[in-house]
Order: C-alpha cells, then sequence, then structure tokens
C-alpha cells in the first residue's frame, strides 16, 4: 500500500507492537504490519488489533515480563 503520510511504499512485516487493553500495557511480538519504507509509520489492519484484542482477553502464554519506566518529558529543557 501507499503511505498516508508521505506517499512511500509500505512493506508487509513482523514488527513488535505497543498494545493498550484496559488500561494495562502490552509487548505483542510478530505482528503483522504495513511498513513504510520511507517514514518508517506502521499500519495495522484492524482485523490485526481485535484478534490481538481476543489473544489478550484469553488466557496466553507470557514470554517475559519487564520493568517500564514511564517518564516526563521536560519540552523546556531539551
Ligand atoms: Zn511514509
Amino acid at each position: 500500500m501507499q503511505c498516508e503520510r508521505c506517499h512511500g511504499l509500505t512493506k508487509l512485516k513482523a514488527v513488535k507492537r505497543q498494545h493498550w487493553l484496559n488500561g494495562k500495557l502490552y509487548i505483542v511480538e510478530n505482528v503483522q504490519a504495513e511498513v513504510c519504507t520511507d517514514c518508517g509509520e506502521r499500519y495495522f489492519h484492524a482485523k490485526t488489533l481485535d484478534a490481538i484484542d481476543e489473544l489478550l482477553s484469553r488466557q496466553h502464554l507470557v514470554e517475559k515480563l519487564l520493568d517500564v519506566e514511564v517518564v516526563r518529558f521536560d519540552q523546556e529543557a531539551a
């Protein structure tokens, strides 16, 4: 497909996605996405996102647990 941001071409790739569901953050590996070869923008099919919601809602295998830092970016100091 064509990228909506830069009109570059996208390629189907398996990527790692940060996915929020019911206030919880998940890192989901091996998710199919169209990735722009120019700007890197990623496009996920609505069906894929629904399938991830569904997977996370039922019993699923957890590969790894991560500690995640939440940081506030200070624009002024940058
Ligand atoms: Zn693009």
